[in-house]
């Protein structure tokens, strides 16, 4: 037990570091009783039912189901930073709860192969005990590849599930069903325990005529639902969506219609997940005559996968090398890739700027955007087509047409899914809060009543029971884990700080040198500054500020050697910024060097 709280120290502060007060309250609270930790789920009686992630938000999906001093998870995600976090290339759930009980996992249950919902594994997975994993072949596939991008870490130990699998694990005993999405091996889970059925939908649609495989099982939804269910955790994304989502068929019809009327190149973005997308593509370039060239590593790694698996077809000719571009005309051109979300460094933007090797813009190119926009991306995705209008494309988005369908269920088939396995209880899973709270409003619709459905953040713990769930006073440390390069945590929020004070007005690197013996400044001091104000064309404010630094050094060094350099670099560091922020209302980040002579 000793060393285990060793761990749990050192552990635990390393991705403290970017905790905000109100979650190191949670963190100290949390600590306090590492003692009772374990008596306290046997006092709690019910399932406890945290969300790391995922609830409040659209990725980082993670959530922990805990009964009988197990601990069964379900997905493992990331999500994209906001505007403000520079540098920062994902978020992560946090790992501190489970690092703590690790001995509890019985397993990790993923859903499918969208990045929301793996992209966490390879960063987390080493600290929390290197669970077991089960899921679809396809998404067995896809953390498979890419784990390969992180081969310092241990193997993964992945089980492969199909339709109607049954495992044990613990308390808990599974049973996968297939959902309708767009990208295949998608699966519902049903899990019963003791005290009742909880039934987790996993994104889904209800697609009547889905492109790439069979539509949903309704006998199979009434079969489970037959069996009782007493939680039923539900996909919010559509949840502020009227009618129904646009089917797949409607989508291929469409994209059919831009491949007809194209008489130039045909250039498609999408997320490289989504490979039922990329199928179609494949279809209609064979139909009309393009080969296929991929953008792209994530999308070649993705089309590999799904060809090694039989779930993409493609004639031997079609998929081409990008440098064969050039021996065809434009009319037998498809070239798909990344970059719907404007993401710097994909490749549609790369072509948009002209940096793409193989393919440069001309007239007449049309560019399709064939997904929906993740919310705070719409600025970037707006600039970039604008700068691909500007070169004379021709773009095809999905608000102008239906050429791209979310594969989440809008209000009446979230109503639906409600209405079939008409559970005791509710929670509403995937999305950003309003989504949630809209969620919670269906199920109400859908006859649940309005004490029994539960919108939970992540961090929060709802304990289930046969005639209850009621969210706990107790918090699990759930803030977010930033993941830069190679870094996992390691920036907090005082780097984060930094880096947004320096975005925002720059640096101001003051170097002077202090004579020890006389207790003055020596020499004129040297100013370097970046980001703040174009030094050449301010003679007159640094005039001033060295005069200033001048002034200072002679009023707070001592004579004799004396010389107190952290006081001094204090007072240049309040006085010039007061000095700067008088004179041009910024307030730049001020690095004092001090050098004694
Ligand atoms: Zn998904
Ligand atoms: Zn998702």
């Amino acid at each position: 037990m000793k060393t285990q709280n060793n761990i749990k120290q050192k552990s635990g502060n390393s991705s403290n570091s970017q905790s905000n007060s109100q979650s190191r309250r949670q963190h100290s609270s949390f600590r306090k009783k590492p003692a009772n930790q374990k008596s306290s789920t046997q006092t709690s009686h019910g399932i406890k039912i945290i969300p790391l992630g995922g609830t409040g938000e659209v990725g980082r999906n993670m959530m922990i189901l805990e009964y009988k001093n197990s601990i069964l998870l379900i997905d493992a995600g990331l999500r994209m930073p906001e505007e403000s976090m520079p540098g920062i290339d994902y978020l992560i759930p946090n790992t501190n709860y489970l690092k703590d009980n690790k001995e509890k996992i019985v397993g990790c249950l993923v859903t499918h192969g969208h990045l929301d919902h793996i992209g966490a594994i390879p960063y987390m997975w080493h600290r929390i005990g290197n669970p077991r994993i089960f899921t679809g072949r396809l998404t067995k596939g896809i953390i498979s590849k890419r784990q390969e991008e992180f081969p310092f870490r241990q193997k993964l130990d992945i089980t492969e599930i199909k339709d109607g699998s049954r495992i044990t694990l613990g308390p808990f005993q599974v049973e996968f069903f297939r959902q309708v999405h767009n990208i295949l091996d998608n699966f519902g889970l049903i899990i019963k325990t003791d005290l009742g059925n909880l039934v987790h939908t996993s994104d889904f649609t209800f697609d009547q005529t889905p492109v790439n495989e069979p539509p949903t099982d309704f006998n199979r939804l009434q079969q489970i639902a037959n069996q009782g269910v007493l939680l039923l955790m539900a996909d919010s994304t559509g949840a502020e969506h009227e009618g129904k989502a646009i089917s797949e068929k409607i989508v291929f019809d469409n994209l059919d219609k831009i491949f007809q009327e194209s008489e130039g190149r045909i250039i498609a973005s999408t997320f490289a997940s989504h490979i039922s997308r990329v199928k179609q593509m494949i279809e209609l370039a064979e139909k009309h005559n393009r080969k296929i060239i991929l953008g792209g590593k994530s999308m070649k790694d993705f089309i590999e996968i799904s060809k090694t698996l039989g779930m993409v077809k493609a004639k031997q000719e079609t998929i081409i090398k990008a440098d064969q571009i050039k021996n065809l005309k434009d009319n037998q051109v498809c070239f798909i890739c990344t970059g719907a979300q404007g993401e710097e460094n994909a490749s549609l933007m790369k072509i948009a700027n002209g940096e793409y090797r193989n393919l440069y813009l001309k007239k007449g190119d049309a560019i399709i955007f064939s997904s929906s926009v993740i919310p705070g991306n719409e600025r970037t995705v707006q600039i970039l087509k604008d700068e691909l209008y500007r070169q004379g494309a021709k773009v095809y988005h999905y608000q102008m047409m239906d050429i791209h369908s979310s594969g989440h269920g809008y209000q009446e088939e979230l109503l639906e899914m409600i209405r079939i396995m008409k559970p005791k209880f509710f929670m509403p899973l995937h999305g950003q809060f309003s989504m949630l709270v809209k969620h919670t409003e269906l199920a109400e619709q859908a006859g649940i009543e309005k004490n029994k459905a539960l919108a939970i953040e992540p961090g929060q713990v709802a304990v289930l029971n046969r005639d209850t769930f009621q969210i706990s006073p107790e918090k699990v440390q759930a803030n977010y884990v930033m993941v830069d390069g190679l870094g996992i945590g390691d920036v907090g929020e005082i780097v984060l700080r930094d880096r947004q004070q320096l975005a925002q007005d720059g640096m101001f690197v003051i170097i002077t040198q202090v004579d020890t013996q006389k207790g003055k400044a020596k020499g004129s001091p040297d100013i370097i500054s970046r980001g703040f104000v174009y030094l050449r064309e301010s003679k007159d404010l640094l005039k001033e500020v060295r005069q200033k630094i001048i002034q200072i050094i002679d009023k707070s060094a001592g004579q004799g050697g004396a010389v107190n350099a952290t006081y001094i670099k204090d007072e240049l560091r309040n006085q010039i910024g007061s000095l700067l922020f008088k004179k041009t209302q910024r307030r730049p980040m001020i690095l004092p060097v001090v050098i004694e002579v």
